[in-house]
């Protein structure tokens, strides 16, 4: 509830912004100044269900639609993206606080979703056989579901719904966009573009809210799939939930979780390469990456000079307002989340790690009320406590010290978490044994932050994914659509008549 002069933030339904009749609504903050930005409207369960009739309605014209005219909406959305490319980034750091070199990059890792998926003719194309016996044909076709939800964390404004959206689109499917409330506004930028881009009405909507939201849309019977990203908890409640659902035509369900991602540093490694690596990967989007590197696994000798080159680097970070040209840090999201990582360093430091930087109580100059936070670095983490169990999600780098690789890939194994890991060495078998024995979904040798590209698609193990398919790529097509195989038999072939014109998808 609030101050009604403030912007509200919207949902967008049916091709047009809605505006909310719902009382419900929380503040957006902008994190480098602590002001209060807007209000987003939390949809109620009769909003989400105006999208989904505007979406189940949208859907047959759009399934029917050639592939190849989908992809064309999708190619100007595309050309749409580039020319706003600044417009997005700055909507992403004035409520997320990353700095704007990283949004761009954001925008540029989301593109190329949309860059994929107007490949669309020929991702669809399946397999034919041409006299089975008899004069019967077989081949398969991979039909869209219908509607399809997507809900998204707050890290990633763009790239995550871009990790969705276009596959869902592309495929045939119409989408429901639920983005995350503290960073709502860079959805209606692109439901813009894609309304821009000629995409009909109701084909893509945007309701925005909170758990009542959600869950309007996993009992809502004609919403046939969603992609989750976000927290563990909330992950495995979407799967728990969404697969609970029986009947001729089960919710399918992909639920990402968080992450605990650690960063082997063997003795053979290149230490400056590997020190680079940890900065960026551990700070950059002050730690609020689920590729983010939070675990520094230190091999053998290689320890305390891991320490002495980390140290001056954590305390030389330039950490200022994201829309500054060299801030290297921004804040983190709210004063909730900063208070919550302020309390991960406390209990670090009671269950008795060495705290060698503490970046408790930073100011920054001209934006003391921002939620800004110095980076964090602990030395002899040990893997019993809890800022090397649980999921920080801030800018703080644990080191665990171990005796050999064997003990460091024991140490990953052994983690509930498994999205991402990386390893950095110069010994090529070593690169060779740590990736296939180590368990987790998103392996970097050498690259701290293993993200996959489009066609490659992302996903973690263990408890960072719930559900069979990973996200975007070959594993997204499948995900949005339905295998069906088709036999045929025709006594005799059609007499069409003569054309005369160059033959062009009608
Ligand atoms: P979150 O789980 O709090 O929120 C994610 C979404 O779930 C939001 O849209 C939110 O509105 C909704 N939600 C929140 N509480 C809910 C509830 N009780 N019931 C139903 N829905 C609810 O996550 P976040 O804080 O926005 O994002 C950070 C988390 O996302 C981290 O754990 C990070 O690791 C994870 N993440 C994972 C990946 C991945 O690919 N595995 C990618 C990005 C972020």
């Amino acid at each position: 509830m609030g101050n009604s002069s403030v912007k509200r933030i919207e949902h967008y339904i049916d091709g047009r912004i809605v505006a909310s009749n719902s009382e419900r609504r929380q503040d957006v903050f902008d994190p480098a100044t602590g002001a209060v930005s807007a209000q987003v409207s939390l949809a109620s369960v009769d909003e989400v269900n105006a999208a989904v009739a505007s979406a189940s309605a949208a859907a047959p014209a759009w399934a029917n639609m050639a592939p190849l005219k989908r992809a064309r909406i999708l190619s100007k959305f595309k050309g749409l993206i580039e020319k706003h490319h600044t417009d997005l980034a700055t909507a992403i750091t004035r409520e997320h606080g990353k700095v704007l070199s990283d949004a761009m990059g954001e925008v540029t890792r989301g593109l190329e979703i949309v860059e994929f998926a107007c490949g669309i003719p020929q991702l669809l194309k399946t397999q034919f056989t041409d006299n089975i016996g008899g004069g019967i044909d077989n081949w398969q076709l991979r039909q869209p579901l219908g509607v399809t939800a997507g809900i998204t964390p707050f890290n990633f404004p763009v790239m995550v719904p871009l990790w969705m959206a276009p596959m869902a689109i592309a495929t045939g499917n119409t989408f429901i966009l639920k983005p995350s409330e503290r960073d709502p506004s860079p959805s209606l930028i692109m439901a813009d573009l894609l309304k821009q881009a000629g995409l009909p009405d109701g084909v893509f909507n945007v309701v925005q809210g909170d758990k009542i939201a959600v869950d309007a849309l996993l009992h809502h019977p004609d919403v046939k799939a969603i992609s989750f990203v976000g927290s563990t908890p909330i992950a495995e409640y979407i799967y728990t939930e969404g697969t609970r659902r029986k009947g001729a035509y089960p919710l399918r369900v992909q639920a990402l979780g968080g992450a605990k991602n650690h960063l082997v540093v063997m003795p053979d490694a290149n230490l400056d390469q590997a020190v680079d690596a940890l900065i960026g990967a551990a700070y950059g989007s002050a730690g609020e990456r689920c590729m983010a590197i939070s675990v520094a696994v230190a091999v053998g000798s290689v320890a305390d000079k891991l320490v002495d080159a980390l140290i001056p680097r954590v305390k030389a970070l330039k950490i200022k307002n994201g829309m500054e040209a060299d801030a290297e840090m921004g804040p983190v999201v709210t004063a909730i989340h900063k208070a919550k990582i302020e309390g991960y360093i406390a209990e670090g430091v009671r269950a008795g790690a060495k705290l060698l930087v503490d970046g408790r109580g930073l100011k920054v100059d001209g934006h003391e009320n921002g939620f800004f936070l110095g980076g964090t670095l602990f030395d002899h983490v040990t893997p019993d406590m809890k800022i090397h169990q649980e999921e920080i999600f801030g800018p703080v780098l644990c080191i665990v010290r171990v005796p050999d690789l064997a003990a460091a890939v024991k140490l990953i194994n052994a983690h509930e978490f498994g999205n991402g890991v990386a390893l950095f060495t110069s010994d090529g078998n070593t690169a060779r044994e740590f990736s296939r024995r180590i368990e987790v979904g998103m392996v970097g040798v050498n690259v701290p932050i293993p993200v996959p590209m489009a066609w490659h698609s992302f996903g973690g193990w263990k408890r960072s994914l719930f559900g069979d398919t990973h996200i975007y790529g070959e594993e997204g097509i499948r995900f949005y659509t339905r295998y069906k195989s088709i036999m045929q038999r025709w006594p005799q072939s059609i007499d069409k008549g003569a054309e005369f014109t160059m033959p062009v998808a009608k």
